[in-house]
């Protein structure tokens, strides 16, 4: 459904951005649904967003008119807590404020990117690189920085054997970085219906997750898996597929609580750990990292009219590998 939201005014800090492409993240679609809570009607969602500088307030500094730029899940923080301090404004001790669904600073609900223009605080846009296409450079903004940090913060890189489970947005983000991390990379998916782009994407070994022997064969191989998946999953199989030291991270989210086998973790000293996007410096270093390794997602644009229909088709997991809004048929 079309409708009209308002925007704040373009204060000294921030910047008006005309939006070109939005990615669709499942979060929008949980979102939307009411599977996270109750939803603050009406509510635009998009928190994958790319387009151009058009005003900027005053006292901006790091922005100018016309600049290519993105915003992600978030709009604002804090500032002052020690988290936002760190560079980690994603965890803020306060709550960070999310691009739609949050609450603004004049106590709005903010809105997110399914929309022609957004307001933001300078501190908070990133800037694209010319050598990353706007529509494929719009789902780096969180598939692409949700697989970023942690592969970041744990290390893949020469040396390292690292696995990424599920081959949906976030995981053909994560194999793609993780390959150009240099990290020796092996999918887990359920089938090998798309074992050709893994491969393509810079994966070295491909398995299937349905087939037991997959579980023997890898048993104490990785120092790194990045769980993408947001169903349930056998968390005691998955632990043990981890080596000396390893870690296991969630980046998808079940909505019901994870039976964790601790047995699992003593044998091998594991480690179960969580990551949410990432700073916005490190957001930053994440498109710069893309550009420079000439890696974004490969997604297939849709216009405005066409969002329901790609929501159903991204819970049956048919979708190679976002869906991105082209936001002019918006106009
Ligand atoms: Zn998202
Ligand atoms: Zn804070």
């Amino acid at each position: 459904m079309r409708t009209t939201v308002e925007r704040r005014a373009v204060g000294p800090r921030d910047v008006l951005i005309e939006i070109r492409y939005a990615g669709i993240c499942h979060s929008d679609i949980h979102t939307v649904r009411g599977d996270w809570g109750k939803v603050p009607y009406p509510l635009t969602v998009g928190h994958e967003i790319v387009g151009q500088v058009t005003e900027v307030g005053a006292e901006v500094t790091r922005h100018s008119i016309g600049d290519r730029v993105g915003v992600g899940c978030m709009v604002n923080s804090c500032r002052e807590c020690d988290n936002c301090k760190a560079g980690e404004e994603q965890y803020c001790l306060k709550g960070m404020v999310g691009t739609y669904a949050g609450t603004d600073r004049d106590g709005s609900v903010t809105q997110g990117g399914y929309s022609t223009h957004i307001v933001v605080d300078e501190d908070f846009v990133l800037r694209v690189p010319e050598a990353i296409a706007y529509e494929t450079a719009a789902p780096l903004l969180c598939a692409g920085i949700t697989t970023y940090s942690p592969l970041a913060h744990w290390k893949a890189g020469p040396g390292r054997n690292v696995a990424v489970v599920g081959m949906g947005g976030l995981g053909h983000m994560a194999v793609k970085i993780a390959a150009a991390m240099g990290a020796e990379v092996t999918v887990l998916s359920q089938t090998l219906g798309k074992k050709d782009d893994g491969l393509a994407f810079g994966a070295a070994h491909y398995y299937a997750t349905s087939d037991p022997a997959t579980f023997e064969k890898l048993a104490n191989t990785f120092d790194l898996i990045i769980n993408t998946v947001s169903a349930p999953i056998d968390m005691g199989a998955y632990l043990r597929l981890l080596r000396l030291d390893g870690t296991l991270v969630a980046v998808g989210a079940p909505p019901e609580p994870l039976p964790v086998q601790v047995f699992a973790l003593f044998g091998a000293r594991r480690s179960f750990a969580g990551s949410s996007i990432g700073g916005i410096a490190e957001t930053q270093e994440m498109l710069d990292f893309c550009a420079e390794h000439g890696i974004s997602a490969q997604v297939e644009v849709i216009s405005a009219d066409e969002v329901n229909e790609a929501y159903e088709r991204v819970l049956k997991s048919d979708v190679r590998y976002r869906f991105v809004i082209d936001i002019d048929t918006l106009r």
